[in-house]
């Protein structure tokens, strides 16, 4: 993967637009939500963070945006992947509790007490909800590990950083009122 010996965000600017731009090809989804996706010319700064002007293409006004070093950028996808593997830790420990707690049951049956089973059905249970709580959180924190380090300095009702190519979205965000100039 390319980026532009990575003097330069591969994100780009991205305007909600209430239709399909010309030129996009319609895809085989419903989709909800179209942008025109516009370059950010920004040099990632040496160390740190900067935050610039960048001119959206389709409305003209100026957005500021926030641009990561590279060491940054690679800061933020190392901590998407860390939170990523713990959360994958997790299900795997939760996974084998539970499944421990069933083959020690089966292996013991009749000579465990009563408190015993008690232990081995929470064993189960407490392995079962690990795997599920876990499953839903890394579903809910999408860590980003290609994260660009890019984003807008202030939410914008319109605007958004996106891929390179990634011009629409095919599920409704509930948290976003679809826009539009
Ligand atoms: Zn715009």
């Amino acid at each position: 993967m390319s980026d532009e010996g990575d003097l330069r965000p591969v994100s780009q600017l991205a305007h909600r637009v209430a239709e399909r731009p010309a030129g996009a090809a319609e895809p085989h989804l419903p989709v909800t939500q179209w942008f025109e996706l516009h370059p950010v010319p920004v040099d990632r700064p040496a160390a740190g963070v900067t935050e610039a002007q960048v001119r959206c293409g389709t409305c003209g006004e100026t957005v500021d945006c926030v641009v990561a070093s590279v060491a940054g950028r690679n800061r933020e996808r190392a901590a998407a992947r860390w939170v990523r593997n713990l959360l994958r830790a997790i299900q795997v420990f939760g996974a084998g509790l539970g499944v421990a707690a069933v083959v020690y049951g089966a292996a013991n049956g009749t000579a465990i007490s009563g408190a015993g089973l008690i232990g081995l059905i929470a064993a189960v249970l407490t392995g079962g909800g690990l795997v599920i709580w876990a499953g839903e959180t890394v579903t809910e924190v999408r860590p980003d590990l290609t994260s660009d380090g890019v984003r807008l300095a202030s939410p914008s009702p319109v605007h958004e950083i996106r891929r390179p190519g990634d011009n629409y979205n095919y599920t409704f965000h509930t948290d976003s009122a679809l826009g539009g100039e």
